[in-house]
């Protein structure tokens, strides 16, 4: 190997640091759909601050929710990837809260991201669901709670389908299923 400079190298080391700028761009300072639906679902929280009936104390989330469901709820739990009842799950009606039984996402939003967890492109209305920086693990992300009781559902990238391009993805432990036309919800 000689001294001399490799003209194809520099051309090579040049595109890898620009492509590689313009990822942590992007990861990091993309404003975009991400910011126009946080600050809508900011809007509404504000409008709705009273009413949460179903505020509970910690104590008595541990006594109504399963470990599993305090787990991931309460103290922002994950399950593991592939595990979750809903994962795989299709039939048609809508998602609640494993929590409060609030409407979250309906079947028609549901998509298969293939990361192993439900994965939706939209909650049912801006009422839903509530988006908060998460800064835990080192990493930047949105974190999704439900907007009336406060649990943790998971966390939206912006890297879904259309129409919204934004992936909800969410714990199964954190969702119920009504089935269209029936009022029962199955966890
Ligand atoms: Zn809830």
């Amino acid at each position: 190997m000689s001294n001399k400079r490799n003209p194809q190298k520099i051309v090579a080391i040049f595109g890898i640091t620009v492509t590689a700028g313009l990822f942590i761009f992007f990861m990091f300072f993309s404003p975009g759909r991400l910011e126009t639906a946080k600050a809508v679902q900011e809007n509404f929280a504000d409008s709705t601050k009273q009413g949460n009936e179903t505020m509970k104390s910690e104590n008595e989330w541990e006594q109504c929710l399963t470990p599993e469901e305090y787990r991931v709820l309460r103290e922002k739990g994950t399950e593991r990837a592939f595990t979750g009842k809903f994962y795989k799950h299709s039939d048609k009606g809508t998602y609640v809260c494993a929590g409060c039984n609030a409407e979250l996402f309906p079947s028609g939003t549901k998509f298969d991201s293939g990361t192993g967890w439900p994965s939706f492109w939209a909650p049912t209305e801006n009422a839903a669901v509530e988006l908060r920086e998460d800064k835990s693990y080192g990493m930047k992300r949105t974190e999704v709670v439900c907007a009336k009781c406060k649990g943790h559902l998971g966390h939206v990238f912006e890297d879904g389908p259309q129409p919204t391009n934004l992936r909800y993805c969410i714990n199964s432990v954190s969702l119920g299923f009504k089935a269209e036309g029936d009022t029962t919800i199955v966890k």
